[in-house]
């Protein structure tokens, strides 16, 4: 993003109150500064040289959990949280990152993942369908990619794996560091081109979020001409609505939420799936969360997770708290990144968290 658009934005933003009612950081913080216009405040104001960019105004730019609720409710567009991440990539260029964000971007730059001192899987073969496998699939809840697989072999799809063991790119994106998220998007689409695929498949909204926008909003990386980009989730719908994925109903009668993965709302056209497919196979009625859809808030799992944990953490409460009172007792996500923080506080609001993938793998017929 050019200067003069993050300027622009921040001079749109900072006076107007519009998308502050849903910023999820401002309503697990409650404290003015962490809403949309706050951040516009405090970097309209480094800029007019009412304010200057230490430890604790550094601290509040890297408070912003770069979710994209405002975005998704701001009429005229504004992209706030791509302004958000400029200027953290301009502090960063100054040497005024967080302790906590040159710790992870150190890492990714050398394993291309924050979680695990392990390079990437070289990707093999050849195929019309390939996966985005990414770090949190194979290190943070690698079930929910061996289901996926399971799936798709079901539906007569062996797509080649790419990506396994690297970052999408929206980590280092959102940590301010575009030239490292840049590299690992370039590496991917290496992959992705020797594939020979037509069609990138993700795992989750997330993956579909950064392949599809971040890499030419944010990183101006040209997407590949003619190849598609599709969510697992929507093709395995598709081939249920068919006849050609045959899922047995389930007799598990608990009452369940399906939890929209972080970044949902980033791609607003995708909340129909996963919910027909669940409607197929539990026979007792969904219940829905207040935060949901196109509405709904990050589980914790964005770089909040590394520089502020207990923002992170508070986050993740918040989308547990919504399922406690929606009167789910599981709760339903395909997202590993996701799957895993909610697992982290389950117990502590009497609920058990299901993988979507296992839990549709469970029943084919
Ligand atoms: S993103 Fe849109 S709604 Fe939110 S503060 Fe900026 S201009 Fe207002
Ligand atoms: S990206 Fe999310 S946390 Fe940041 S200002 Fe927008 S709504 Fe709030």
């Amino acid at each position: 993003m050019g200067q003069q658009n993050t300027n622009a934005i921040i001079e749109n933003c900072r006076y107007c109150l519009m998308c502050r009612h849903v910023c999820p950081v401002g309503h697990v913080t409650r404290k003015e500064t962490l809403t949309p216009h706050g951040w516009g405040l405090t970097i309209a104001s480094v800029k007019r040289g009412l304010l200057t960019w230490n430890p604790e105004t550094v601290d509040v730019l890297y408070f912003c959990a770069d979710c994209g609720t405002c975005r998704a409710f701001c009429v005229t567009d504004q992209a706030l949280p791509d302004a958000i991440a400029a200027t953290r990539a301009e502090v960063a260029g100054r040497g005024l990152a967080p302790a906590a964000a040159l710790e992870i971007h150190q890492a990714i730059q050398e394993w291309s993942n924050p979680y695990e001192k392990k390079k990437p899987e070289a990707a093999r073969g050849e195929g019309e369908f390939a996966l985005f496998v990414g770090d949190d699939a194979r290190y943070l809840w690698p079930e929910e990619l061996d289901a996926a697989l399971k799936l798709l072999a079901a539906v007569g799809v062996k797509p080649v794996r790419i990506g396994a063991g690297r970052s999408n790119g929206y980590l280092p994106s959102s940590l301010g560091f575009p030239e490292t998220a840049h590299k690992l998007a370039q590496a991917t689409l290496t992959e992705l081109k020797s594939s020979g695929a037509k069609c990138l498949l993700v795992l989750t909204p997330g993956d579909q979020y950064a392949f599809s926008s971040l890499l030419t909003e944010r990183l101006g990386i040209e997407w590949p001409k003619g190849i598609e980009i599709r969510e697992v989730l929507s093709l395995l719908e598709e081939k249920s609505a068919d006849g050609k994925l045959d899922l047995k109903p389930s007799d598990d009668q608990r009452p369940y939420s399906y939890i929209d993965p972080t970044h949902s709302l980033r791609v607003p056209a995708r909340h129909a799936a996963p919910r027909q497919l669940l409607t197929r196979i539990l026979p007792g009625a969904g219940r829905e969360l207040f935060w949901r859809k196109e509405r709904s808030h990050p589980a914790g799992n964005g770089a909040l997770q590394f520089t502020s944990p207990h923002i992170s953490a508070h986050l993740t409460y918040s989308r547990l708290a919504d399922a406690q009172q929606a009167g789910a007792r599981v709760i339903i996500s395909e997202d590993p990144g996701c799957l895993s923080h909610l697992q982290r506080h389950a117990d502590r609001f009497g609920l058990q968290v299901q993988g979507l993938y296992e839990l549709l793998a469970g029943q084919l017929a």
